[in-house]
Protein backbone atom coordinates (compact mmCIF):
# COMPACT_ATOMS: atom_id res chain seq x y z
CA UNK A 1 0.00 0.00 0.00
CA UNK A 2 1.54 3.45 -0.73
CA UNK A 3 1.92 6.03 1.73
CA UNK A 4 2.03 9.71 1.72
CA UNK A 5 4.69 9.72 3.78
CA UNK A 6 7.18 7.25 5.96
CA UNK A 7 9.05 8.32 9.19
CA UNK A 8 12.50 6.17 9.76
CA UNK A 9 12.55 6.42 13.84
CA UNK A 10 10.18 7.01 16.33
CA UNK A 11 11.81 9.16 18.59
CA UNK A 12 11.77 13.01 19.15
CA UNK A 13 11.96 14.35 15.95
CA UNK A 14 9.84 11.43 13.94
CA UNK A 15 6.86 11.81 16.27
CA UNK A 16 6.75 15.63 16.48
CA UNK A 17 6.81 15.40 12.66
CA UNK A 18 4.23 12.90 12.10
CA UNK A 19 2.13 14.53 14.72
CA UNK A 20 2.64 18.20 13.26
CA UNK A 21 1.80 16.67 9.21
CA UNK A 22 -1.47 15.61 10.19
CA UNK A 23 -2.40 18.72 12.00
CA UNK A 24 -1.49 20.52 8.98
CA UNK A 25 -2.78 17.97 7.06
CA UNK A 26 -4.96 15.24 7.89
CA UNK A 27 -5.52 13.33 4.54
CA UNK A 28 -2.04 12.72 4.45
CA UNK A 29 -1.33 8.81 4.98
CA UNK A 30 1.68 8.77 7.68
CA UNK A 31 3.60 5.82 8.36
CA UNK A 32 6.33 5.84 10.95
CA UNK A 33 8.55 2.66 11.56
CA UNK A 34 10.58 2.70 14.68
CA UNK A 35 13.24 -0.22 14.95
CA UNK A 36 12.49 -0.63 19.17
CA UNK A 37 9.16 -2.06 20.55
CA UNK A 38 8.62 1.14 21.59
CA UNK A 39 8.71 4.47 20.45
CA UNK A 40 10.59 7.40 22.38
CA UNK A 41 13.09 5.35 24.01
CA UNK A 42 15.80 8.19 23.95
CA UNK A 43 13.78 10.49 25.07
CA UNK A 44 12.07 9.32 27.77
CA UNK A 45 15.33 9.17 29.20
CA UNK A 46 16.36 12.61 28.91
CA UNK A 47 17.27 15.39 31.33
CA UNK A 48 17.42 12.60 33.98
CA UNK A 49 13.85 11.56 33.14
CA UNK A 50 12.95 14.79 33.50
CA UNK A 51 13.30 16.43 29.93
CA UNK A 52 14.65 19.66 29.33
CA UNK A 53 12.74 20.44 26.16
CA UNK A 54 13.59 23.60 25.33
CA UNK A 55 16.02 26.60 26.37
CA UNK A 56 15.28 30.43 26.15
CA UNK A 57 18.43 31.44 24.59
CA UNK A 58 18.57 29.36 21.04
CA UNK A 59 21.31 30.96 19.57
CA UNK A 60 23.69 29.93 16.83
CA UNK A 61 26.97 29.73 19.78
CA UNK A 62 24.70 27.00 21.08
CA UNK A 63 25.07 24.66 17.62
CA UNK A 64 27.73 22.96 16.17
CA UNK A 65 28.39 20.93 12.69
CA UNK A 66 30.22 21.93 9.48
CA UNK A 67 28.00 24.61 9.15
CA UNK A 68 25.93 25.33 12.24
CA UNK A 69 24.37 28.34 10.23
CA UNK A 70 21.97 25.91 8.56
CA UNK A 71 20.20 25.11 11.61
CA UNK A 72 19.43 28.64 12.43
CA UNK A 73 16.34 28.95 10.01
CA UNK A 74 14.62 26.40 11.69
CA UNK A 75 15.50 27.35 15.11
CA UNK A 76 14.23 30.71 14.26
CA UNK A 77 11.07 29.76 11.93
CA UNK A 78 10.29 27.27 14.88
CA UNK A 79 11.61 28.34 17.90
CA UNK A 80 10.62 28.30 21.70
CA UNK A 81 7.55 29.90 20.94
CA UNK A 82 6.39 27.44 18.14
CA UNK A 83 7.70 24.46 20.20
CA UNK A 84 5.69 25.61 23.22
CA UNK A 85 2.65 26.36 21.55
CA UNK A 86 2.85 22.80 19.50
CA UNK A 87 3.07 20.86 22.97
CA UNK A 88 0.49 22.86 24.73
CA UNK A 89 -1.53 21.40 21.95
CA UNK A 90 -1.09 18.09 22.63
CA UNK A 91 -1.69 18.54 26.76
CA UNK A 92 2.41 19.12 27.52
CA UNK A 93 2.87 22.74 29.49
CA UNK A 94 6.03 23.97 29.75
CA UNK A 95 8.08 25.23 32.94
CA UNK A 96 10.69 27.19 32.86
CA UNK A 97 13.93 26.65 35.30
CA UNK A 98 16.39 29.75 34.76
CA UNK A 99 16.71 29.44 30.90
CA UNK A 100 15.82 25.95 30.58
CA UNK A 101 12.33 24.28 29.56
CA UNK A 102 10.77 21.30 30.85
CA UNK A 103 7.36 19.89 30.81
CA UNK A 104 4.97 20.72 33.29
CA UNK A 105 4.88 17.35 34.50
CA UNK A 106 9.16 17.08 35.06
CA UNK A 107 8.74 13.63 33.75
CA UNK A 108 10.21 12.59 30.12
CA UNK A 109 7.92 9.64 30.05
CA UNK A 110 5.04 11.91 30.09
CA UNK A 111 6.18 13.78 26.64
CA UNK A 112 6.47 10.47 24.77
CA UNK A 113 3.06 9.38 26.00
CA UNK A 114 1.69 12.41 24.73
CA UNK A 115 3.35 12.55 21.33
CA UNK A 116 2.21 8.83 21.15
CA UNK A 117 -1.42 9.56 21.93
CA UNK A 118 -1.24 12.70 19.52
CA UNK A 119 -0.07 10.48 16.59
CA UNK A 120 -2.34 8.06 17.43
CA UNK A 121 -5.76 10.41 17.70
CA UNK A 122 -4.31 11.80 14.47
CA UNK A 123 -4.24 8.21 12.55
CA UNK A 124 -0.37 7.79 12.32
CA UNK A 125 0.35 4.31 11.58
CA UNK A 126 3.35 3.50 14.08
CA UNK A 127 5.11 0.33 13.40
CA UNK A 128 7.22 -0.75 16.27
CA UNK A 129 9.86 -3.53 15.95
CA UNK A 130 10.31 -2.78 12.28
CA UNK A 131 14.02 -1.91 11.44
CA UNK A 132 14.14 -0.46 8.32
CA UNK A 133 17.03 -1.98 6.26
CA UNK A 134 17.15 -0.41 2.89
CA UNK A 135 15.44 2.12 0.57
CA UNK A 136 15.21 1.90 -2.60
CA UNK A 137 13.60 4.37 -5.59
CA UNK A 138 10.79 2.77 -7.50
CA UNK A 139 8.83 3.99 -10.09
CA UNK A 140 8.79 7.57 -8.98
CA UNK A 141 8.09 6.33 -5.31
CA UNK A 142 10.51 5.76 -2.21
CA UNK A 143 10.14 1.77 -1.33
CA UNK A 144 11.07 1.13 2.17
CA UNK A 145 12.68 -2.16 3.17
CA UNK A 146 12.70 -3.77 6.59
CA UNK A 147 13.58 -7.21 6.84
CA UNK A 148 10.81 -9.23 4.94
CA UNK A 149 8.43 -6.19 4.41
CA UNK A 150 8.38 -3.21 2.23
CA UNK A 151 6.24 -0.28 1.84
CA UNK A 152 5.62 2.33 -0.89
CA UNK A 153 6.04 6.14 0.04
CA UNK A 154 5.67 9.90 -1.70
CA UNK A 155 7.51 11.10 0.98
CA UNK A 156 10.27 9.51 3.15
CA UNK A 157 11.74 11.45 6.26
CA UNK A 158 15.10 10.10 7.79
CA UNK A 159 14.83 10.78 12.00
CA UNK A 160 16.88 7.88 12.89
CA UNK A 161 19.35 9.47 15.47
CA UNK A 162 23.14 8.59 15.38
CA UNK A 163 25.02 6.95 18.29
CA UNK A 164 24.86 8.53 21.65
CA UNK A 165 23.15 6.54 24.17
CA UNK A 166 23.77 3.16 22.80
CA UNK A 167 21.39 0.57 21.23
CA UNK A 168 19.51 0.07 23.82
CA UNK A 169 18.44 3.39 23.07
CA UNK A 170 17.80 2.72 19.43
CA UNK A 171 21.31 4.33 18.19
CA UNK A 172 23.16 2.10 16.08
CA UNK A 173 23.93 4.66 13.00
CA UNK A 174 23.27 1.89 10.68
CA UNK A 175 20.68 4.30 9.06
CA UNK A 176 24.10 6.74 8.18
CA UNK A 177 25.93 3.87 6.87
CA UNK A 178 23.33 2.87 4.36
CA UNK A 179 22.73 6.41 2.86
CA UNK A 180 26.30 6.81 2.92
CA UNK A 181 26.35 4.22 0.42
CA UNK A 182 23.88 5.29 -1.62
CA UNK A 183 26.00 8.55 -1.71
CA UNK A 184 25.17 10.95 0.52
CA UNK A 185 28.48 12.80 2.28
CA UNK A 186 28.60 12.52 6.30
CA UNK A 187 30.76 14.18 8.68
CA UNK A 188 32.75 11.86 10.93
CA UNK A 189 31.03 11.38 13.83
CA UNK A 190 32.11 11.83 17.50
CA UNK A 191 30.47 11.74 20.75
CA UNK A 192 29.77 15.20 22.75
CA UNK A 193 28.55 16.05 25.86
CA UNK A 194 30.17 13.20 27.43
CA UNK A 195 32.63 12.76 30.15
CA UNK A 196 36.40 13.66 29.56
CA UNK A 197 39.54 10.84 30.59
CA UNK A 198 42.55 12.26 31.71
CA UNK A 199 45.51 10.82 32.94
CA UNK A 200 43.98 9.08 36.17
CA UNK A 201 47.06 9.81 39.28
CA UNK A 202 45.39 13.14 40.34
CA UNK A 203 41.93 12.81 39.21
CA UNK A 204 41.66 9.24 41.08
CA UNK A 205 42.92 10.62 44.44
CA UNK A 206 40.24 13.23 44.25
CA UNK A 207 37.17 10.64 43.29
CA UNK A 208 33.71 12.11 44.56
CA UNK A 209 34.88 15.52 45.36
CA UNK A 210 32.63 17.94 43.64
CA UNK A 211 33.98 22.14 43.60
CA UNK A 212 32.38 24.77 41.72
CA UNK A 213 35.13 26.40 38.84
CA UNK A 214 35.99 27.60 36.01
CA UNK A 215 36.64 25.36 33.27
CA UNK A 216 38.86 26.35 30.21
CA UNK A 217 39.48 24.12 27.63
CA UNK A 218 43.24 24.79 26.12
CA UNK A 219 44.93 23.63 23.15
CA UNK A 220 48.64 24.90 23.78
CA UNK A 221 48.05 28.80 24.95
CA UNK A 222 44.51 29.15 22.95
CA UNK A 223 41.65 29.24 25.16
CA UNK A 224 39.35 26.88 23.46
CA UNK A 225 36.44 27.55 25.34
CA UNK A 226 35.12 28.83 28.95
CA UNK A 227 32.22 26.94 30.88
CA UNK A 228 31.57 27.79 34.87
CA UNK A 229 29.73 25.39 37.33
CA UNK A 230 30.33 21.93 39.24
CA UNK A 231 32.97 19.79 38.05
CA UNK A 232 32.91 16.21 39.67
CA UNK A 233 36.42 14.30 39.63
CA UNK A 234 36.05 10.57 38.94
CA UNK A 235 38.39 7.89 38.92
CA UNK A 236 38.68 7.84 34.72
CA UNK A 237 38.83 11.83 34.75
CA UNK A 238 36.39 14.77 34.83
CA UNK A 239 32.45 15.03 34.38
CA UNK A 240 29.76 17.75 35.06
CA UNK A 241 28.29 20.06 33.53
CA UNK A 242 30.95 22.35 32.21
CA UNK A 243 33.22 19.47 31.44
CA UNK A 244 30.14 18.12 29.38
CA UNK A 245 29.62 21.32 27.83
CA UNK A 246 33.54 21.84 26.30
CA UNK A 247 33.49 17.86 25.83
CA UNK A 248 32.89 18.41 22.26
CA UNK A 249 35.41 20.94 21.55
CA UNK A 250 37.61 18.62 23.33
CA UNK A 251 37.07 16.06 20.87
CA UNK A 252 37.97 18.58 17.18
CA UNK A 253 40.98 20.20 19.19
CA UNK A 254 45.41 19.45 18.92
CA UNK A 255 46.20 18.10 23.04
CA UNK A 256 43.02 19.45 25.02
CA UNK A 257 43.80 20.05 27.78
CA UNK A 258 41.31 20.79 30.85
CA UNK A 259 42.37 24.28 33.25
CA UNK A 260 40.31 24.34 36.59
CA UNK A 261 40.48 27.65 37.88
CA UNK A 262 38.98 26.82 41.61
CA UNK A 263 38.77 30.40 42.70
CA UNK A 264 37.25 32.17 40.03
CA UNK A 265 36.45 35.16 42.24
CA UNK A 266 40.03 36.34 43.46
CA UNK A 267 42.85 37.59 40.62
CA UNK A 268 46.35 35.23 41.00
CA UNK A 269 47.50 38.42 43.13
CA UNK A 270 44.92 38.49 45.62
CA UNK A 271 44.98 34.92 46.27
CA UNK A 272 49.01 34.89 46.52
CA UNK A 273 48.51 37.77 49.70
CA UNK A 274 45.73 36.11 50.97
CA UNK A 275 47.87 32.37 51.03
CA UNK A 276 50.62 34.13 52.98
CA UNK A 277 48.51 35.55 55.74
CA UNK A 278 47.17 32.16 56.16
CA UNK A 279 50.59 30.79 56.15
CA UNK A 280 51.71 33.07 58.76
CA UNK A 281 48.27 32.63 61.11
CA UNK A 282 48.22 28.89 60.30
CA UNK A 283 52.45 28.44 60.85
CA UNK A 284 52.27 25.68 63.83
CA UNK A 285 50.06 23.77 61.55
CA UNK A 286 51.46 20.36 59.47
CA UNK A 287 50.59 21.30 55.68
CA UNK A 288 47.86 18.26 55.39
CA UNK A 289 45.82 20.99 57.32
CA UNK A 290 46.70 23.92 55.56
CA UNK A 291 43.77 23.98 53.79
CA UNK A 292 41.36 22.55 55.77
CA UNK A 293 38.17 24.69 56.86
CA UNK A 294 39.17 26.72 53.43
CA UNK A 295 37.79 24.02 50.79
CA UNK A 296 37.81 20.28 50.74
CA UNK A 297 40.53 18.99 52.61
CA UNK A 298 41.73 16.28 50.52
CA UNK A 299 41.66 18.62 47.31
CA UNK A 300 44.14 20.93 49.48
CA UNK A 301 46.28 18.17 50.36
CA UNK A 302 46.50 17.17 46.94
CA UNK A 303 47.21 21.35 45.48
CA UNK A 304 50.09 21.60 48.27
CA UNK A 305 51.62 18.38 46.66
CA UNK A 306 51.02 19.57 42.79
CA UNK A 307 52.68 23.12 43.72
CA UNK A 308 55.68 21.39 44.95
CA UNK A 309 55.07 20.56 48.91
CA UNK A 310 55.50 17.89 50.67
CA UNK A 311 52.28 17.19 53.81
CA UNK A 312 53.39 16.43 57.18
CA UNK A 313 55.62 19.25 57.28
CA UNK A 314 55.23 22.10 59.26
CA UNK A 315 53.57 25.18 57.77
CA UNK A 316 56.27 27.40 58.95
CA UNK A 317 59.00 25.21 56.47
CA UNK A 318 57.23 26.55 53.74
CA UNK A 319 59.92 28.73 51.47
CA UNK A 320 58.72 32.49 50.86
CA UNK A 321 57.53 31.57 47.04
CA UNK A 322 54.96 29.32 48.78
CA UNK A 323 51.91 31.68 48.15
CA UNK A 324 52.46 32.40 45.06
CA UNK A 325 53.04 28.36 43.87
CA UNK A 326 49.96 27.52 45.75
CA UNK A 327 48.01 30.02 44.00
CA UNK A 328 49.29 29.41 40.33
CA UNK A 329 47.62 25.74 41.02
CA UNK A 330 44.68 27.04 42.31
CA UNK A 331 44.11 28.78 39.29
CA UNK A 332 45.43 26.84 37.16
CA UNK A 333 44.79 22.92 37.68
CA UNK A 334 45.76 21.28 34.61
CA UNK A 335 44.61 18.36 33.45
CA UNK A 336 45.50 16.70 29.98
CA UNK A 337 42.80 15.01 28.13
CA UNK A 338 43.17 11.32 27.13
CA UNK A 339 40.01 10.66 25.45
CA UNK A 340 36.33 10.54 26.30
CA UNK A 341 33.69 7.97 27.84
CA UNK A 342 32.32 7.01 23.94
CA UNK A 343 29.29 6.84 22.49
CA UNK A 344 27.14 4.87 24.92
CA UNK A 345 27.93 7.27 27.53
CA UNK A 346 27.40 10.52 25.35
CA UNK A 347 24.21 12.94 24.85
CA UNK A 348 24.58 14.09 21.31
CA UNK A 349 26.76 12.74 18.69
CA UNK A 350 28.56 15.72 16.79
CA UNK A 351 28.76 14.99 12.42
CA UNK A 352 25.93 12.98 10.47
CA UNK A 353 24.77 14.10 7.31
CA UNK A 354 26.74 16.74 5.91
CA UNK A 355 24.09 19.52 5.98
CA UNK A 356 25.23 21.53 2.32
CA UNK A 357 23.09 18.16 0.31
CA UNK A 358 19.76 19.54 2.08
CA UNK A 359 17.50 22.55 1.89
CA UNK A 360 17.45 24.55 5.32
CA UNK A 361 14.15 25.47 5.17
CA UNK A 362 12.17 22.19 4.25
CA UNK A 363 15.14 19.48 5.36
CA UNK A 364 14.62 17.89 2.12
CA UNK A 365 17.54 16.37 0.20
CA UNK A 366 19.01 18.53 -2.67
CA UNK A 367 19.78 15.68 -5.11
CA UNK A 368 16.35 13.01 -4.07
CA UNK A 369 13.90 14.82 -3.81
CA UNK A 370 10.87 13.25 -1.42
CA UNK A 371 13.65 12.41 0.75
CA UNK A 372 13.91 14.35 4.10
CA UNK A 373 15.93 14.10 6.86
CA UNK A 374 15.57 15.56 10.60
CA UNK A 375 16.96 15.99 14.25
CA UNK A 376 20.71 14.53 15.33
CA UNK A 377 21.07 12.44 11.84
CA UNK A 378 22.05 15.81 10.55
CA UNK A 379 25.59 17.37 11.37
CA UNK A 380 24.13 19.70 14.01
CA UNK A 381 24.29 19.34 17.50
CA UNK A 382 23.65 21.47 20.89
CA UNK A 383 25.03 22.56 23.76
CA UNK A 384 23.48 20.84 26.80
CA UNK A 385 20.34 22.57 27.96
CA UNK A 386 17.63 21.43 25.96
CA UNK A 387 19.32 21.97 22.52
CA UNK A 388 19.40 19.27 20.89
CA UNK A 389 15.76 18.43 21.57
CA UNK A 390 14.94 22.21 20.34
CA UNK A 391 16.99 21.01 17.34
CA UNK A 392 14.55 17.68 16.87
CA UNK A 393 11.80 19.65 17.62
CA UNK A 394 12.40 22.75 14.45
CA UNK A 395 14.04 20.26 12.34
CA UNK A 396 10.82 18.47 12.48
CA UNK A 397 8.15 21.16 12.00
CA UNK A 398 10.21 22.37 9.26
CA UNK A 399 10.01 18.83 7.18
CA UNK A 400 6.53 18.91 8.62
CA UNK A 401 5.39 22.42 6.87
CA UNK A 402 7.13 21.56 3.72
CA UNK A 403 5.17 18.36 3.27
CA UNK A 404 1.74 19.18 4.72
CA UNK A 405 2.56 22.11 2.25
CA UNK A 406 2.80 19.75 -0.76
CA UNK A 407 -0.35 17.72 0.24
CA UNK A 408 -2.84 20.51 0.51
CA UNK A 409 -1.54 21.91 -3.08
CA UNK A 410 -2.38 17.90 -4.45
CA UNK A 411 -5.07 17.66 -2.43
CA UNK A 412 -6.35 21.29 -3.06
C1 LIG B 1 20.87 10.15 28.35
C2 LIG B 1 20.50 11.29 27.42
C3 LIG B 1 19.94 12.44 27.97
C4 LIG B 1 19.61 13.51 27.12
N1 LIG B 1 19.01 14.60 27.67
C5 LIG B 1 18.67 15.65 26.87
C6 LIG B 1 17.98 16.78 27.39
O1 LIG B 1 17.58 16.82 28.56
N2 LIG B 1 17.72 17.81 26.53
C7 LIG B 1 18.09 17.79 25.22
O2 LIG B 1 17.86 18.76 24.51
N3 LIG B 1 18.68 16.69 24.67
C8 LIG B 1 18.96 15.63 25.47
N4 LIG B 1 19.54 14.51 24.91
C9 LIG B 1 19.74 14.48 23.44
C10 LIG B 1 18.42 14.14 22.74
O3 LIG B 1 17.84 13.03 23.36
C11 LIG B 1 18.64 13.85 21.26
O4 LIG B 1 19.28 14.96 20.67
C12 LIG B 1 17.30 13.60 20.54
O5 LIG B 1 16.64 12.50 21.11
C13 LIG B 1 17.52 13.35 19.05
O6 LIG B 1 16.27 13.09 18.48
P1 LIG B 1 16.13 12.20 17.14
O7 LIG B 1 14.68 12.00 16.94
O8 LIG B 1 16.96 12.78 16.08
O9 LIG B 1 16.83 10.81 17.53
P2 LIG B 1 16.34 9.72 18.59
O10 LIG B 1 15.58 10.36 19.69
O11 LIG B 1 17.57 8.95 18.93
O12 LIG B 1 15.33 8.80 17.78
C14 LIG B 1 15.75 7.98 16.72
C15 LIG B 1 14.82 6.79 16.65
O13 LIG B 1 15.06 6.10 15.43
C16 LIG B 1 15.02 4.72 15.68
N5 LIG B 1 15.79 4.05 14.63
C17 LIG B 1 17.13 4.08 14.44
N6 LIG B 1 17.46 3.37 13.35
C18 LIG B 1 16.31 2.89 12.83
C19 LIG B 1 16.00 2.08 11.71
N7 LIG B 1 16.95 1.61 10.90
N8 LIG B 1 14.70 1.75 11.46
C20 LIG B 1 13.71 2.21 12.29
N9 LIG B 1 13.95 2.97 13.36
C21 LIG B 1 15.22 3.32 13.63
C22 LIG B 1 15.62 4.57 17.06
O14 LIG B 1 15.26 3.37 17.69
C23 LIG B 1 15.06 5.81 17.77
O15 LIG B 1 13.84 5.53 18.43
C24 LIG B 1 19.86 13.43 25.72
C25 LIG B 1 20.41 12.25 25.20
C26 LIG B 1 20.72 11.19 26.03
C27 LIG B 1 21.32 9.92 25.44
Amino acid sequence: MKNDVIIIGGGAAGLCAAVAIKRKNPALSIRLLEALPRVGKKLATTGNGRCNITNKNITEVRYHGTHPDFAMYALNRFGGKATEDFFNKIGVPFVFEEEKGYPASLQAASVVDCLRFAAKEAGVIVCTETRVTNIQLSGGLFKVIAGNMSFLAENVIIAAGLLSGGERLGSDGQMLELLKKAGFKTVRTYPAIVQLKTAPEIVRQLKGIKVNAEVGLKSGSKLLRREYGEVLFCDYGLSGPPILQVSGAAALAQSPVISLDLMREKGLDELTAELGERITLLAGRSTDEFFTGMMNKRLGQVIIKAAGYKLNMPVSALDKNAPQKIAAVIKNFSFTVTGNTGFINSQVTSGGLDTEQFDRKTMMSLDCKGLYAIGEILDIDGDCGGFNLQWAWSSALCAAEAIAGKGNKRNG
